[in-house]
């Protein structure tokens, strides 16, 4: 059907198709090239990082940043509850604890109360993750983490260019702890089709993460090796893209906040709990997340089968890692409640955000919801 209106879509309009082709052409295909140089010194900078080591997707660029931290065996990593399951992965793979933390009512970030009440003595870090463009209360989280030496993997993979307001400096996401991780999968501001990053400002730790992207090949034998890694890496490919996305993010996030203000507008005296953002944090508002309000009778399955058969495409919530199945059969969360986590999960789903809706769209989408909730 084709006047349905797509839940993502991203837009290739810039220089994407000469720079893939420039790659074809010259016959730099893999891993090593301009493109990846480029892309991994400029992400870096648009964050403030000293390096950047590119990989082929944002779920293994956290697995590769826990893995660096050389944190012992079954120490504690506190995470959101209300994430997608990479976050969890990386700390699991890594053969470390995953400790659960609800998250906050409005901006569906980790809830810094919840955070402090699940440090223990076995506490070895934290991930933070930006949820749906909204960043974690970092004033709050840094001084916490410092006080109780808690390392921070930052996972900003859904908060691209968002920032956060630390001692009366605005600050970007990506920028913060020891290492950040991105995902520039095809949904996200900017994209590389599938790709990710991590960003540091060690330089041992840019070293370790190179070598644990490509297999921690030898330095003087190439076949002798002392360490053991993956094969992570990006190509010149997925960078080309990525350096083309780069040139228009800017036009990206205003464009993204432009649709948050529409559907704003348009959905202000429905009841549905919009896109919440605090005075510390400006949010990209990278998908445009909603919650139905208790008084509306039916929840979010229902709400989007009813915006489906009106042609407007949704997206669910995230189920929250204590009610996953596979982490449950590993004996973990078993009598855990996270009841925000729970709760904006049934409630909530997200609108069509994409880069390629128009106006038009975006207003029908709205004019739907608004016949649903009436
Ligand atoms: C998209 C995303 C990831 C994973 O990125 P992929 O590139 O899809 O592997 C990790 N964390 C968060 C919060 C994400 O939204």
């Amino acid at each position: 059907m084709s006047d349905i209106i797509p839940v993502n879509e991203p837009l290739l309009e810039g220089n994407e198709l000469d720079y893939v082709a420039d790659c074809v052409k010259t016959g730099w295909i893999s891993s090593a090239g301009k493109y990846i140089d480029r892309f991994e010194s400029e992400w870096a900078a648009y964050c403030g990082r000293k390096y950047g080591i590119a990989v082929a997707n944002g779920t293994v660029a956290l697995e590769l940043a826990v893995s660096v931290l050389n944190i012992e065996s079954g120490k504690e990593v506190l995470m959101p509850a209300f994430t997608i399951v990479s976050c969890i992965e990386a700390i699991l793979r890594n053969g470390l604890k995953p400790v659960l933390v609800d998250c906050d009512k409005r901006t569906y970030c980790m809830d810094i109360e919840d955070l402090k009440r699940k440090i223990t003595a076995n506490s070895a870090a934290i991930m933070p993750v930006h949820i749906y463009g909204h960043p974690v209360n970092m004033e709050k989280l840094l001084p916490i983490a410092a006080e109780h030496k808690l390392k921070i993997i930052e996972d900003a993979a859904e908060a691209h260019g968002a920032e956060c307001l630390v001692n009366g400096k605005w600050k970007i996401c990506g920028s913060f702890g020891e290492l950040s991780c991105f995902s520039f999968y095809a949904n996200k501001n900017i994209s590389c089709g599938e790709g990710g990053i991590v960003l540091t400002d060690d330089p041992t730790l840019a070293e370790k993460l190179k070598a644990g992207r490509n297999l921690c090949f030898g330095a003087k034998e190439r076949f002798l090796h002392e360490g053991r890694g993956w094969n992570f890496r990006m190509t010149n490919m997925q960078a080309a893209l990525g350096c083309a996305q780069l040139e228009q993010i800017d036009k990206f996030i205003t464009r993204k906040r432009e649709m948050a203000a529409m559907y704003n507008n348009e959905l202000a005296t429905l009841p549905l709990h919009l896109p919440f953002v605090e005075k510390w944090a400006k949010s990209t508002v990278w998908m445009y997340a909603i919650t139905l309000k208790d008084q509306v009778p039916f929840d979010a399955v229902e709400f989007a089968s009813r915006l489906m058969k009106k042609g407007v495409q949704t997206r669910p919530f995230f189920r929250a890692m204590h009610e996953q199945p596979v982490y449950r059969a590993l004996g973990l969360f078993s009598n855990e409640k996270h009841p925000v986590s729970e709760h904006i999960y049934k409630r909530g789903l997200y609108l069509p955000s994409g880069q390629a809706i128009t106006n038009e769209q975006i207003l029908r989408a709205a004019k739907a919801v608004a016949e649903v909730l009436s």
